[in-house]
């Protein structure tokens, strides 16, 4: 039977993929600038990640009073946060809230999938499939899937999975009802961010737990607290300043930056330098030195710090041991955790080292390593992403001539973007955060807002100038991956296995997709090529004339 929505067709202005914090701003300003537009969304609901991500524990790793949209005073200043990093279910009502307030629902389609996205360069427009059959078309087409998405969360293909006789998650697709973890046997495989946050808050409710932990990770204690009315109140009365300091800083939260080597203090200094900033909590141990991403022996101080916390909190040394991370401390991404150490002094904890016994299969009574066989009713996969471009090439988007983004990028191997907001042979579509922009390396509803404006900016410049087509150049977007590559090589990053160099997925390409330059010079440098008439880009008017820039 053909499925009668099959040949409907519906054109918009634009076309937005996905509902969190880059879909519903990007909906926001292009419905303002009068252009018709429609978000695709797979959830029931608004908020990307924070829709997905229910596991136990899940919360911020900014803090909350900059993790908001500063495009609007009036929004700002109508929500109250709660605590400084509030947990997931707080977030996901403010994107509600955001939702409700600028009234963007009408324009969003809940549960429904974008199969593919195919330019057609005979009229110009995107053809968008989705997975009901629906075809759509747009002149513009506009990626807000988020770096790390449920389109894209990797379960390690172990064998036996299938024939597991208890339940597992993954904690980017937890499920919408609560899991009763009251009397069963928990194994938690990963210890990234969603492993160290849930692994403290199920071990209070699971009758054991197990985590199965490959590489320990530089964890540092959140010091989250509530906040108090004054505070809040402080925070909307200096609403501008907030704004401005958040798109001035290098990574969207203000007042982190050092302008110190750590290796011009003595020891001594460097020891309260650095029992300064783990008691503050937060990004700020990260921050404590300027070079501790760039010199190794810098580097190294700072992770014989955390070492030696590890030493002190966790009280059995066989286990502390086992949990001293030895990679370049902060070249995966930084850990906050509340009471995550602590956890393994819990009797109800044990900790299983799978770097030395790795996991061989998963049984029907649960996993066995090479060592041993832990028996479990609940497996939790906090493993990860294919980050970056696994949002992406996950849908079928295809550019000019039919090719598609997987072939132009060699499946992962050769990414070229110019900016991390286009790339060649795809006209007329963005990416919000895209593969080498600076999105994940720092407070990402900065970089969100920063792509959304300039975007909603571009599309309106191409209306008022009659452009009918833009295009990155070739030779722009090489000249921006190469710089993207050397400045990655040129810090600790690229020495380091994880999700940011692409080597948690088996058999994905290596590369440094994030730019690291940082969001405030990344942000002046866009606005710069804008107000350039775009260089970089190829723009084709209506009367098919081209603009080389
Ligand atoms: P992740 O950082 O990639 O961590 C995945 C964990 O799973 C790692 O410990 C990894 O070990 C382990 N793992 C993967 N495959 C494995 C295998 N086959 N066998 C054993 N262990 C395996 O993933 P995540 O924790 O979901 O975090 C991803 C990112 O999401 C974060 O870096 C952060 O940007 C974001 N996030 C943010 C928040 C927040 O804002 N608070 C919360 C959650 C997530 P290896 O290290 O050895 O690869």
């Amino acid at each position: 039977m053909t499925n009668p929505k099959q040949n409907q067709i519906n054109t918009y202005d634009a076309v937005v993929i996905g509902a969190g914090f880059s879909g519903l701003y990007m909906l926001h300003l292009l419905r303002e600038a009068g252009f018709t537009t429609r978000v695709y969304e797979k959830g029931n609901g608004v908020g990307g990640a924070w829709y997905w991500s229910r596991y136990p524990g899940a919360r911020c790793d900014s803090e909350s009073i900059y993790y908001n949209f500063v495009f609007s005073e009036e929004l700002y200043k109508e929500w109250s946060w709660s605590s400084r990093y509030p947990e997931q279910p707080e977030i996901l009502r403010y994107l509600n809230f955001v939702a409700d307030r600028l009234d963007l629902r009408r324009d969003i389609q809940f549960n429904t999938e974008v199969r593919s996205a195919h330019y057609d360069e005979s009229i110009n427009k995107w053809h968008i499939q989705l997975h009901d059959g629906t075809s759509i078309s747009a002149k513009y087409l506009i990626t807000g899937l988020g770096c790390l998405s449920v389109n894209a969360t990797n379960v390690p293909n172990f064998k036996g999975l299938d024939q597991f006789e208890g339940k597992w998650y993954h904690t980017g697709a937890w499920p919408h009802e609560k899991v009763d973890l009251r009397g069963k046997r928990v194994g938690v495989i990963g210890t990234g961010s969603s492993g160290i946050q849930t692994i403290p808050v199920i071990a209070q409710e699971a009758a054991h737990l197990t985590v199965f932990q490959r590489t320990p990770q530089y964890s540092l204690p959140a010091g989250n607290h509530p906040y108090t009315t004054e505070f809040i109140q402080r925070t909307k009365d200096n609403f501008k300043e907030i704004a401005r300091q958040m798109h001035e800083s290098m990574g969207g939260q203000p007042g982190l930056a050092s302008d110190r080597s750590a290796l011009e203090d003595t020891p001594e200094q460097r020891q309260k330098v650095y029992e300064a900033a783990w008691e503050k909590g937060g990004a700020a141990m990260m921050f404590a030195y300027n070079d501790l991403l760039t010199n190794e022996e810098a580097n190294e101080t700072a992770a014989n710090f955390i070492r030696s916390k590890i030493g002190e909190i966790v009280k059995d040394p066989s286990i502390a041991e086992k949990l001293m991370p030895t990679y370049h401390f902060a070249t995966k991404r930084i850990v906050m955790d509340t009471n995550y150490f602590e956890t393994y002094n819990r009797e109800n904890v044990t900790l299983v080292d799978v770097k030395n016994a790795p996991i061989v299969e998963i049984t029907p009574k649960g996993i066995r390593t090479t060592e041993e066989e832990y028996e479990l009713d609940i497996i939790v996969f906090a493993t990860g992403y294919d980050g970056m471009t696994g949002p992406l090439l996950k849908i079928d988007i295809r550019g000019k001539e039919g090719v598609s983004l997987k072939e132009k990028w060699d499946n992962g191997a050769q990414v070229n973007t110019y900016l991390g907001l286009a790339t060649s042979g795809f006209p007329n579509m963005f990416m919000v955060t895209g593969p080498e922009s600076p999105s994940v390396l720092g407070n990402v509803p900065v970089a969100i807002q920063q792509h959304v404006e300039w975007i909603s900016d571009c599309i309106n410049y191409l209306r008022e100038n009659e452009i009918e087509t833009m295009e990155a150049n070739v030779e722009a977007e090489q000249n921006w991956s190469k710089h993207c590559s050397e400045l990655a090589d040129s810090t600790l990053y690229t020495k380091t296995d994880s999700w940011y160099t692409g080597a948690n997925i088996p058999g994905k390409p290596r590369g440094f997709l994030i730019y690291l330059g940082g969001y405030a010079p990344y942000n002046q440098m866009i606005k710069d090529i804008a107000k350039n008439n775009y260089n970089g880009f190829t723009l084709t008017p209506h009367k098919g004339e081209i603009y080389l820039n």
